[in-house]
């Protein structure tokens, strides 16, 4: 028995003021991109802890697509909004990860916010949601977010990579999100398109990023989803 198993994480959750927490295995069975990014931040590790929070849903119901010149906009309290989840996402991968520390075993804290991204093609050096749904919190939607079966894509995460023997958490059948394409409908930037063959999404993160860059806090991609 793994000396970390569901009994600790479900302590854990509730210890650390979590609404989800799991574990997804870094092993030949995980996908590929999730066992290289792991691997290549720390060659030793063996599982991926995913971390989250509730993006709240009166915070979510303020956003807008679009504001005229010199508008106040009750959707920019999304971003204190955010930095308050990141704040508490974040020490809870170092305390995690000082626990594990203690123990005698390696952990590497990923935070919610300023993951290493290549601004050239917008990839972090690690997927967390990719993490996150092999840990059993969720589904890919169309809108390219982790979908919950509690909150939809209003959800937070932060991760931790660690070689202490953990005991992985389920991943269930279902797929969260509906395929109802209301997301890719309400893209101001025409930047989610219903996705070609097996993909699950597919985005045009330029798009997106040209768009929230004029100042726009946008995610009208979560606010649209009726999940969660
Ligand atoms: S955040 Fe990006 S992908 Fe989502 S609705 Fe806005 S522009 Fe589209
Ligand atoms: S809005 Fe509909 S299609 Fe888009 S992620 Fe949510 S359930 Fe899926």
């Amino acid at each position: 028995m793994p000396d970390y198993d569901h009994k600790f994480i479900g302590q854990m959750k509730e210890r650390l003021d979590l609404d989800l927490l799991g574990v997804a295995p870094i092993d030949n069975s995980s996908p590929i991109e999730l066992k290289d990014c792991a691997q290549a931040l720390m060659p030793t590790a063996t599982s991926a802890l995913v971390l989250g929070k509730e993006i709240y849903r009166e915070i979510v119901s303020l956003l807008r697509p679009s504001k005229e010149v010199g508008e106040a906009d009750p959707g920019e309290l999304l971003k204190p909004h955010y930095n308050y989840l990141s704040g508490r996402l974040n020490k809870a991968t170092y305390d995690l990860s000082d626990l594990f520390h203690k123990a005698g075993y390696r952990s590497l804290p990923l935070p919610s916010a300023g993951c290493p991204t290549d601004q050239r093609t917008l990839v972090a050096v690690f997927p967390y949601k990719h993490a996150a749904v092999t840990s059993g919190l969720g589904t890919i939607g169309r809108n390219g977010l982790l979908i919950t079966e509690k909150f939809g894509p209003r959800v937070r995460l932060a991760a931790i990579l660690t070689d202490a023997p953990m005991e992985s958490t389920p991943v269930p059948k279902e797929n969260f999100c509906d395929d109802c394409q209301a997301c890719i409908d309400t893209c101001p930037a025409q930047a989610l398109q219903p996705p070609e063959d097996d993909a699950f999404y597919a985005i045009n993160k330029f798009a997106c990023r040209t768009y929230r860059q004029t100042g726009l806090t946008c995610s009208m991609c979560i606010k649209a989803c009726p999940k969660g």
